[in-house]
């Protein structure tokens, strides 16, 4: 494997700021590696060289004038499909949108732009965003590189395989129930959803709006952390976006990597989030972390938090009421696919045939329900109350933080599961969430963070921290001292063993396809 490609951000970031390495060579050294090993891993749903390497190309030239760049500038990005880009595709996994191109850059995308980051394609993902698995893509499943035979977790399991397979050392992801942190969990990376309003969901296709957050992907808590910084803050195109003065996420980040700094940070461990079938390693891992908390000093408190065993319920309500408004708009008119009728073309016959072309079974059992729930005589019997119980979830998490500086769970209760486990069961997809959805419901930031790999399969766990609104940067400070005495630990599996990895999926990857 290239060693471009194994740098972190940061460092790729120090090597391109000392001229060691040009933009154009670390973006073809990804484009090489996604020609490699993306016919077998199903990551990206659009890539374009041309495009890639002229902004590199821009971003060498204006550092060779000696204009002053920002600290990511020319590092590649892969970008959720779920964001809308001038010059590629957006399709949010949906067959509905192929084809479309958008006029103009979601917020997230033009404030990387600024920042000099080099967009390197657009990753798969559920269909709008709804899912655990990437399954529900329009365009074919994502694969972990940990496992072949395994999800990647979802919904953004593109950009989390993105940088867990060093396609691009980082990417973009939206969280709306744990769409960033359970694929981070999943493939042994970092994810971060922000508070709720803090990165711009400005041409982010919607899915839920009170629920959806555009937040960072990577393979360190730093990177996240600067990639952070470089999306985030006030947009006027965005009703919901806070105008706050954010810290810099990476100063603290960097300020955490020294583990002493968790001595005296009050850790809270939710009972309801403890669930009944967390894994035996998935639960080991997470006993483990603590241990190496309390043994920094860290002082561990248990929280009862008696309204989150109904955040599912209530998330599956809201979810699906606020995305089958959203999906309205997918109409044939405005937006992608038109599919005609044979024998005589009405408006609601065109309307009816394309969006049962268009849309996959998930997302026609969402909207079903969510029209449903939203309908004359039943709102406020299911809407309405799951906005109640919304309300009390609120409440549970600021009672809990009058007790503890963070609150650390398990990110999912399994590690990847096969291809195909749950079809025909999307009972067991959402429930997969049960630990990542109180965040969204709540507007809380909540980071996801690789602690090793379970016993029994060898598979990757993420621990999951969540902090009260606004003190996003509480949680680089902990998570990248947790990331140290993990990295510090003898049995630590992780990125120093990908090249192993690396010999399996790429021999794999050369036998399915002659790319290169
Ligand atoms: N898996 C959850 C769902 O299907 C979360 C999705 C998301 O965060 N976009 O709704």
């Amino acid at each position: 494997m290239n060693d471009v490609i194994q740098l972190t951000a940061a460092e790729l970031a120090a090597r391109l700021t000392a001229g060691e390495v040009s933009s154009a060579e670390a973006t073809q050294a990804h484009l090489d590696r996604i020609a490699a090993v993306d016919g077998t891993l199903n990551a990206f749903l659009a890539t374009d060289a041309e495009i890639s390497l002229a902004a590199a190309r821009d971003i060498d030239a204006r550092r060779a004038s000696g204009e002053s760049l920002g600290e990511l500038a020319g590092v590649p990005l892969a970008i959720k499909d779920v964001l809308v880009t001038t010059d590629m595709p957006a399709t949010s996994g949906s067959k509905i949108l192929e084809g479309y191109r958008s006029p103009f850059d979601a917020t997230a995308v033009a404030r990387a732009r600024a920042a000099g980051l080099i967009p390197i394609g657009k990753t798969n993902m559920d269909e709008f965003a709804m899912g655990s698995s990437t399954e529900n893509s329009a365009y074919g499943p994502t694969l972990n590189p940990w496992k072949l035979d395994r999800v990647p977790g979802g919904s953004g399991g593109g950009s989390a395989v993105a940088v867990s397979a060093f396609e691009a050392p980082l990417a973009l992801g939206s969280d709306t129930g744990g769409s960033i942190r359970q694929p981070a969990a999943l493939t042994g990376t970092v994810g971060m959803k922000p508070t709720y309003g803090g990165v711009s969901r400005y041409g982010a296709i919607a899915l839920a709006s009170s629920l959806d957050q555009i937040g960072p992907c990577a393979r360190t808590v730093l990177d996240t952390a600067l990639l952070h910084d470089a999306i985030s803050g006030h947009d006027r195109h965005d009703s919901t976006s806070l105008d706050f003065a954010w810290p810099s996420m990476a100063a603290a980040a960097r300020s955490g990597a020294d583990p002493a700094t968790l001595a005296g940070l009050r850790v809270g461990v939710v009972k309801q989030l403890m669930i009944d079938g967390v894994q035996s390693g998935v639960q080991a891992r997470f006993e483990q972390a603590l241990d190496l908390l309390t043994a920094q000093g860290a002082e561990i408190v248990e929280i009862d938090a008696p309204h989150f065993e109904y955040a599912v319920a209530a998330y599956y309500l809201i979810l699906p009421a606020e995305a089958s408004s959203n999906l309205a708009k997918y109409d044939s008119v405005r937006f992608g696919l038109r599919v005609t009728p044979q024998g005589g073309a009405t408006v609601e016959g065109v309307m009816s045939e394309t969006r049962a072309a268009g849309f996959g079974a998930e997302v026609k059992r969402r909207i079903i329900l969510g029209t449903y729930a939203l309908s004359a005589g039943y709102y406020d019997a299911y809407y309405g109350s799951a906005q109640q119980v919304r309300t009390l979830i609120q409440r549970d998490f600021a009672a809990a933080f009058d007790q503890v500086d963070v609150i650390a769970s398990p990110t999912a209760p399994t590690t990847a599961w096969a291809l195909g486990a749950h079809s025909g069961d999307p009972m067991r997809d959402y429930l997969n969430d049960a630990t990542t959805i109180p965040a969204n419901l709540a507007g809380i930031p909540g980071i996801s963070l690789p602690i090793g790999t379970a016993s029994e399969d060898g598979l990757p766990v993420g621990l999951q921290l969540m902090a009260p609104a606004f003190e996003d940067a509480r949680l680089y400070r902990a998570g990248s001292a947790i990331e140290q005495l993990i990295a510090d630990r003898d049995d630590a599996p992780f990125w120093t063993q990908a090249p192993e990895l690396d010999a399996a999926f790429l021999a794999t990857a050369q036998t399915g396809k002659a790319t290169n």
